[in-house]
């Protein structure tokens, strides 16, 4: 380690970042938080370099689709939520930069299905829809940046089924370039996993606008756009019962008005989690234990803490300690049971699946923190999947004036222990038909 130190001072760029973009598998977090430095540009203003193979697509892109078009709308995305603003011009160059200690300068957007880049997929033609090479330094400053798509998937602009979106792969893998991490909330453009057209019977065009916790993450690193007054931030530590920190406890703020999920973080070994760019308001704060930790630590609810722009906010609290012993993973619909999350629409009802350990519908309480979102009374079902996995459904309403977003939802067994799938529910524009029926208006 010493010496990967030395070498990384001496050269100041010392390691690359592959990151796919996941069809179908979770890549479980493996590049959370670990020892990395909180990547980002020096500068506001970033160059990128379309590849002319973006004028002139392969076969497994379907005729007719504007990549170059695709990608504009990407970089405007991104630019109207952050203070960061792109100048965009054409390379003849196809590779993506090979592996090692620097790239050539160039940030470049290729869709080429040549060898050198086909070789990023090798071990993942099957299921990443695309990736991103970023080059950093040892304090985390980005020098390039490279965007490659898989060539042996198929991609539109359309929502064809059985087809990657373009624009929602150019849009996550842009977050990567900006240096952002994944995201662990569901629904979210920066959630590791991403459905291609036909999940659950649907177009899944949703990765093309961002959440709300995108739009924090992009501008806890580059601030808001110029004429917006915007976000606070908030330093949450966390304590075991004997008072030592809690690490790797995922903590997520949720707004007190529409339940929205606005902001996620994850508690360092000193116990503590960093929340950046997060707009005014009151939110509610819950905690539970991370992925990678054995920790029996509960769901639970802190106190809520008010954000005002340009302040910083901070709190300990200890944490409880309880019975843990449910663990909801899946969400489904329409027969399929994944670890995305269900976009509906306002307005309906739709019924959702969920599976996880120890879930028994007996006695389970299944509850959503927004006042937009009702489970109906007496909807919850079991459903048979096997030994090992507890199914069950439920049928959930929502309201007209549901916000668009990523909504979480919560479980709680009859024994008390208590669950939940961050951004299991996303509230879409585009239509989810499968609905139960539709409201006029439930809250009058
Ligand atoms: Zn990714």
């Amino acid at each position: 380690m010493a010496r990967l130190l030395k070498i990384a001072a001496a050269f100041t760029l010392i390691a690359i970042q592959v990151c796919p973009l996941f069809g179908a598998e979770s890549e479980a977090g493996a590049e959370r938080g670990e020892s990395q430095p909180a990547l980002r540009w020096r500068s506001k203003v970033i160059t990128v370099s379309l590849s002319t193979s973006l004028l002139r697509p392969a076969a497994n892109v379907k005729g007719g689709s504007d990549l170059v078009e695709a990608v504009r709308r990407s970089l405007k995305t991104w630019e109207n939520a952050s203070g960061v603003s792109f100048r965009v011009v054409f390379s003849d160059r196809q590779d993506v930069s090979p592996q090692g200690a620097l790239g050539d300068g160039v940030n470049l957007i290729t869709v080429a299905p040549t060898a050198e880049n086909a070789l990023l997929f090798a071990k993942s033609a099957e299921t990443d829809a695309a990736t991103t090479r970023v080059f950093f330094d040892a304090r985390g400053r980005i020098s390039e940046a490279d965007i490659v798509l898989n060539p042996y998937q198929q991609f539109s602009t359309d929502g064809t089924f059985g087809t990657f979106d373009l624009e929602s792969a150019f849009t996550h893998e842009l977050g990567h370039v900006l240096g952002l991490e994944h995201s662990s909330v569901r629904g979210s453009t920066m959630y590791e996993t991403f459905g291609k057209n036909g999940l659950f019977g649907l177009q899944d065009l949703s990765h093309r606008t961002l959440a709300e916790i995108d739009r924090a993450a992009v501008r806890a690193k580059y601030g808001a756009p110029a004429d917006e007054d915007c976000c606070g931030t908030v330093s949450a530590k966390l304590l075991m019962a004997g008072g030592r920190p809690a690490a790797d406890i995922e903590v997520w703020l949720e707004d007190r008005e529409s339940g929205k999920v606005v902001s996620e973080s994850v508690t360092g070994n000193d116990g503590v989690a960093e929340f950046g760019g997060v707009p005014s308001g009151n939110y509610s704060v819950f905690a539970r234990r991370g992925d990678g930790t054995k920790k029996s630590v509960p769901l639970q609810e802190l106190d809520p803490v008010e954000i005002s722009a340009g302040a910083a906010t901070s709190f300990t609290k200890k944490l409880e300690l309880r019975p843990d012993d449910l663990d909801v993973k899946y969400t489904g619909f329409n027969g399929q049971l994944t670890l995305s999350s269900v976009p509906i629409n306002a307005g309906k009802s739709y019924t959702i699946y969920l599976g996880g350990r120890n879930l028994k519908p007996k006695g389970a309480k299944i509850s959503f923190s927004s006042p937009f979102l009702e489970v109906t009374p007496g909807s919850i079902a079991s459903h048979d999947y096997g030994e090992g996995l507890g199914v069950l459904s439920f049928e959930v309403q929502a309201d007209t004036r549901t916000p668009v977003g990523e909504y979480t939802i919560f479980v709680e067994s009859a024994s008390g222990a208590r669950s939940a799938i961050v951004g299991g529910i996303s509230v879409r524009t585009f239509a989810n038909p499968f609905s139960n029926f539709i409201f006029d208006n439930k809250l009058q």
